[in-house]
């Protein structure tokens, strides 16, 4: 079966072995950040639809599940905002009543958590990992480029609501981008909200592969040391930048698909690659390579090594 909706296992930086479900067409979101390695937003908006019909969701999954591979995650993610999707709460339900051995989690912006359609539809979920980077209003404006229908205020409201009602973990990724929200001014801000949000872990995070904007830089360790202490949160934390997981099992998937696929959500060295596919290093050069001479694949270097990507 073609996969549409599913996509990996990859070995991501902040959930492990992850199976991955697109519900949002690329590349529909309710922001457009400058530091999105999926590229510019090309429809971004607050309406919440639903993209395509559920059962063919359903298909995939119940296909790739049978085997009962071994996942850390099943996570809701891709190349737009998932709780943009109607779907999404049926689809948590669906696998949580039918492979309830797996952790499922969502990767969220947390744009639309003032809503309380979308904090419902979360509760299932295992673990749901909203992003905030600010709370002054012009480094939000600046660094996320929301649709006009989204506040800030709102937005930190439906944290904090969200924490109340939800009892599962919720893993904050605050995102650094040096000089925009490190000043002190700003991560005082951060300290003083993470209180009322109340997260089980905080996790910074910075530029790892090229984004949206050219001028967005990635914030140095020394930095995020910075940044980390400031916030003074107990459960804070830096993501790994540089990690080097092996997977648990070798999946049936076609190789050249299964790059093809991670590739057209964000760009990747080739040893993001080797890491997130479990293939060897000689044999993605060669599937690289063949793809070079075949399709539209640009590659781009910057600080972390050669990245390669399809833009559209
Ligand atoms: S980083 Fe996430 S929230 Fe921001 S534009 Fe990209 S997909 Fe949307």
């Amino acid at each position: 079966m073609k996969r549409q909706h599913i996509f990996g296992p990859v070995s991501s930086r902040r959930l492990g072995c992850s199976l991955g479900i697109d519900l949002v067409p690329c590349k529909i979101c309710t922001y457009n950040c400058v530091y999105c390695e999926c590229g510019a937003t090309t429809h971004r908006t607050t309406r919440r639809e639903i993209f395509f019909p559920v059962k063919e969701l359903y298909a995939e999954l119940t296909e790739f599940l049978s085997s009962s591979p071994l996942l850390d995650y099943i996570t809701f993610s891709g190349s737009g905002e998932p709780t943009l999707s109607l779907s999404i709460g049926a689809v948590i339900r669906f696998l949580k009543d039918n492979y309830p051995s797996y952790r499922v989690a969502v990767l969220t912006n947390g744009s639309l958590l003032s809503d309380p359609d979308v904090r419902r539809a979360l509760l299932p979920a295992d673990v749901v990992l909203p992003t905030l980077s600010t709370v002054v209003k012009q480094t939000f404006l600046k660094i996320h480029r929301p649709d006009h229908g989204i506040s800030l205020e709102r937005m930190l409201e439906g944290l904090v609501q969200f924490r109340k009602e939800y009892s599962g973990e919720i893993w904050l990724e605050v995102f650094i981008i040096t000089g925009i929200n490190t000043s002190d001014e700003e991560l005082a801000g951060l300290r003083k909200i993470l209180k009322d949000i109340n997260p089980d872990r905080v996790q910074l995070n910075t530029l790892d592969r090229p984004g949206t904007e050219e001028w967005v830089l990635p914030a140095t360790r020394k930095e995020l040391d910075r940044v980390e202490t400031m916030l003074d949160f107990a459960t804070a934390e830096k993501v790994e930048l540089f990690p080097h997981r092996t997977m648990k099992t070798l999946y049936a998937i076609d190789p050249v698909e299964q790059i093809c696929e991670i590739l057209k959500r964000r760009p990747c060295t080739v040893d993001d690659i080797v890491s997130a596919t479990g293939l060897r290093t000689i044999e993605v050069v060669k599937i690289l390579r063949d793809m070079a001479a075949t399709t539209d694949l640009m590659t781009k270097r910057e600080a972390r090594g050669l990245f390669y990507y399809f833009r559209d």
